[in-house]
């Protein structure tokens, strides 16, 4: 019996090393959806294979495996192309074809609720299950992928079973969602955002440890939390450096870590290979956020001088979410927020969001869709417009740009031989028009046809 033990153990450890090797940031690693086989030919209208340069006119895309192999002027057929003959045909001649979208920061675990009510939603976290908020994860990487985003970054979840699972999911190929780099549950203060506050005091115990592995106070504790989470599989850590959106309410209260507990966050997140996030609303945490190390500034909602500066010096990404206090400002009723407080946030932080793209701050793409609904994605694309991006370098942000803060620029990002065949199509010019942004009809994830709507026709040619 003792000996059949110790085989078991051994098995285990075996099994243990053999999950800790595999590469965890890596894109075709565990969070992403295995490839297409065969090949697929493409006749792209206008392909914008590069965003940030000019979209060429009658392309063909031919696609093996999954990936990208070649990208030739005019509509060739597959008879005409080595290896190719009896090659599905997507006829995308009358579309603007783009690389897939990449969201940097989305929370596919959170349900809003259909009327719009914010109580309802925190009703929802006594009743929800587990199994509940798989469910509805399912549902919204769905429409995530739909919106075009072939590619996300789960940028804090409620729970450490669903986002993980959904990932080990997703790389089974058992449901259909974007690829996914996880957060799991973010770091933060006691008192930070979601830490629960204003129950009746016999329930604030229970609340209180229901949240207790979302804190850490210290330096040494903050260190074990950072190597907690990458033992559960983070791929990139996520830090509250402030609380909500309501610390820029008067008289609101807000928590920050100290500048040396964000310091061994970020150290202990680097040395074990992965990137740190931090979410901050008020301009001291994001300064001090910035002075850290972080790797990106999420929403950033209040930017001064100092702030453009430090982003500047150490070449961190803006992830704006402008999306977020949009929608707050639209819902300030329901949440009993004064209409016009919540309408200078937003307005504010589209100032901020300006000062910062005028200054070459780097800008990646990231909605907040959870705390938005995931079907009003796209209309990010609008208000970065609306804050003086051109529709082009809004595009850039949302291709190129989180490509590249989410570190697998090697795999997406771009249409070029080589990588993964993520594209996404729309029928008219996005580049004239963002509003296009919101009507993509063709969505293609690694050389699978995911979306097909109205667009020419997709079939089999000798
Ligand atoms: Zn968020």
């Amino acid at each position: 019996m003792k000996y059949v033990n110790s085989r078991w153990l051994i098995a285990l450890l075996l099994l243990g090393t053999r999950t800790m090797a595999e590469p965890q940031l890596s894109l075709l690693g565990p969070a992403a959806p295995p490839l297409g086989r065969g090949w697929i030919v493409v006749h792209a209208g206008s392909l914008l294979a590069m965003p940030g340069t000019a979209p060429t006119r009658n392309q063909t895309v031919i696609i093996e495996d999954g990936r990208i192999k070649e990208i030739r002027g005019g509509f060739a057929m597959p008879a005409e192309i080595p290896g190719a003959a009896g090659a599905v045909v997507a006829d995308l001649s009358h579309e603007f074809v783009m690389p897939g979208l990449i969201d940097a920061h989305v929370h596919l675990e959170n349900a809003l609720p259909t009327s719009g009510n914010p109580l309802e939603q925190t009703l929802a976290g006594f009743t929800n299950t587990e199994a509940d908020i798989a469910f509805a994860a399912a549902e919204n990487a769905r429409t995530v992928l739909n919106n075009g985003f072939t590619t996300v970054r789960g940028a804090g979840d409620l729970t450490d079973t669903v986002g993980f699972a959904l990932k080990r999911a997703i790389k089974a190929g058992r449901v259909v969602a974007p690829r996914l780099l996880q957060a799991g549950k973010p770091v933060g203060p006691t008192g930070t955002q979601g830490d629960p506050r204003g129950y009746r005091p016999e329930f604030m115990g229970v609340m209180t440890a229901s949240f207790a592995d979302r804190i850490c106070e210290g330096v040494d504790a903050c260190r074990q939390a950072v190597r907690h989470r990458v033992n559960l599989g983070s791929d990139v850590i996520k830090v509250k450096a402030s609380g909500g959106v309501q610390v820029l309410l008067p008289g609101y209260p807000d928590a920050e870590f100290t500048d040396d507990e964000l310091r061994a966050i970020v150290q202990t997140a680097h040395q074990l290979g992965r990137k740190v996030m931090a979410h901050a609303i008020s301009n001291r945490s994001t300064k001090a956020a910035l002075r850290a190390g972080v790797d990106s500034i999420e929403h950033g909602n209040v930017l001064d001088d100092e702030a453009i500066r430090l982003f500047k010096e150490k070449g961190a990404w803006l992830v704006p979410t402008l999306s977020a206090p949009h929608d707050w400002a639209e819902q300030s009723a329901s949440r009993g927020v004064p209409e016009d407080q919540a309408k200078q946030i937003y307005v504010g932080t589209l100032e901020s969001f300006r000062k910062a793209h005028a200054a070459g701050v780097k800008i990646a793409f990231g909605t907040d869709v959870g705390y938005s609904p995931h079907s009003r994605e796209p209309l990010e694309f609008l208000w970065m417009v609306r804050g003086g991006m051109s529709p082009a370098e809004a595009i850039w942000s949302a291709t190129i740009g989180s490509a590249e803060l989410l570190g697998v620029s090697a795999d997406v990002g771009t249409i070029q031989p080589g990588k993964v065949a993520d594209l996404v199509a729309t029928s008219g010019d996005p580049l004239g028009d963002i509003n296009q942004m919101t009507k993509i009809d063709f969505v293609m994830q690694g050389g699978i046809i995911r979306k097909s709507v109205a667009v020419g026709a997709i079939g089999n040619e000798k």
